[in-house]
């Protein structure tokens, strides 16, 4: 599992997409898991926490598509040396919220 910290703006927002696509499935049978705190996805390795499992299904795909899109957009300007620009900032917030605001995904 990674962090935040340790992704850039574009690998960000495709592991949220990742988490929103994802059909999860987390372990509750030790050592991996238990009802009170399951293990991460076997599919994905997100963590419980931050499944994003409040977001309504018929939103899933369409936030995804749009996250890998800046996603897209982000990578082609950082390899140009140019900034994040104010739709990948408002998107990487949309990954966030998604998220949980947490620092795993
Ligand atoms: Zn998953």
């Amino acid at each position: 599992m990674s962090t935040v910290a340790d992704l850039t703006v574009p690998e960000e927002l495709r592991a949220v997409a990742t988490n929103l696509r994802c059909e999860h499935s987390f372990p509750v049978q030790p050592p991996h898991g238990s009802l009170l705190a399951p293990g991460p996805c076997s599919r994905c390795g997100v963590a419980w926490a931050v499944c994003a499992r409040d977001v309504p299904d018929r939103l899933r795909e369409p936030l995804a598509a749009l996250l890998e899109v800046v996603s897209s957009v982000a990578e082609y300007a950082a390899e140009r040396g140019y900034s994040t620009n104010a739709q990948t900032d408002a998107t990487l917030s949309v990954a966030r919220a998604v998220n949980g605001g947490a620092a795993d995904v």
